[in-house]
């Protein structure tokens, strides 16, 4: 597998790759890598000719000093599971690197980022969409791999690669769990032993939620299930629960027919916040 740590390095290495006639499969992460990543990997390499993942922890995205000091940066066992999984390119900057001129350029998704993660993380989204836009550019891939797990930068993406006419194709896959249900993430490796024991009841609460829904309980009767039972559990702070359109991220009074719903939340174990969501299957036309 190559290493490349400058823009220059991968600018020239994707353009003779293009040049070559070769399919490119990006996937970007922040590194720290689970099965979650690797999913994406071994997707991108089965429709692809090359596969190149970036590992960045982008200080961009980041409004919490802390969070961002304390995510977990583990690049050398990131490059042995990423040669395991048949990546070809492992794309490795520096913030220096990435961000050698101070951006101006900011971003506003309107109503996408006016919810959720946008609502509750200033300026987040604007930090993604910067580095995402730079990886893009550099990379130049004919698709471009992320997680439903991160199921508001998802939407907020495929709105900036419509909005910037990104020549590429965006391939959305499922969340990968820990036996007990936990939606793997980087963060995860930061919960006490007595935080990981209670951390699954997130994606329960979901399921919660989801039962009711299924039952014909109104959204806020079904919230209010969800609510009620992490409120048991005080090592867990709830930061929001939220019906939503899959889509415009918008959060729905009630269920409609045909329409794709998702339940998404976001909770703190001390420190450390996790986002876990469900997609609920359309309801059929009554
Ligand atoms: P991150 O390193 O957290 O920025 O994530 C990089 C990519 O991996 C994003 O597209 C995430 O949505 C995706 N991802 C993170 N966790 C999971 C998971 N548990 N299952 C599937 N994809 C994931």
């Amino acid at each position: 597998m190559l290493q490349l740590t400058s823009l220059s390095d991968i600018r020239q290495h994707t353009e003779r790759l293009r040049q070559q006639g070769k399919r490119i499969g990006f996937v970007p992460t922040m590194g720290a890598l689970h099965d979650g990543h690797l999913s994406l990997i071994r997707a991108a390499n089965r429709q692809n000719d090359v596969t190149v993942c970036s590992v960045f922890v982008n200080p961009a995205q980041f409004n919490n000093a802390d969070d961002y000091r304390l995510y977990p940066r583990l690049l050398g066992a990131d490059a042995e599971m990423l040669e395991q999984a048949g990546c070809d390119v492992l794309f490795a900057p520096s913030p220096e690197e990435m961000y050698r001129h101070q951006a101006k350029l900011s971003f506003d998704f309107g109503e996408l980022e006016r919810v959720m993660e946008g609502a509750h993380r200033p300026g987040h989204f604007n930090g993604v969409a910067l580095v995402v836009s730079k990886l893009f550019h550099l990379v130049k891939p004919h698709q471009a791999f992320f997680g439903q797990k991160d199921l508001q930068q998802f939407a907020i993406i495929r709105q900036l690669v419509q909005d910037l006419s990104f020549d590429l194709e965006l391939v959305c896959f499922p969340i990968i769990r820990e036996a007990d249900g936990l939606a793997m993430s980087s963060r995860n490796r930061r919960l006490t032993p007595a935080q990981r024991a209670v951390a699954p009841k997130l994606y329960e609460a979901l399921q919660i939620a989801q039962a009711k829904l299924q039952a014909a309980a109104s959204v806020e009767e079904a919230k209010q299930a969800a609510v009620a039972f992490l409120a048991s559990f005080p090592e867990m702070s709830l930061e929001y629960l939220e019906v939503v359109d899959a889509r415009s991220l918008q959060p729905v009074p009630d269920l409609t027919a045909g329409q794709e719903v998702a339940l998404c939340l976001a909770a703190f174990l001390g420190e450390v916040r996790l986002i876990d969501n469900l997609l609920l299957q359309p309801q059929a036309n009554s």
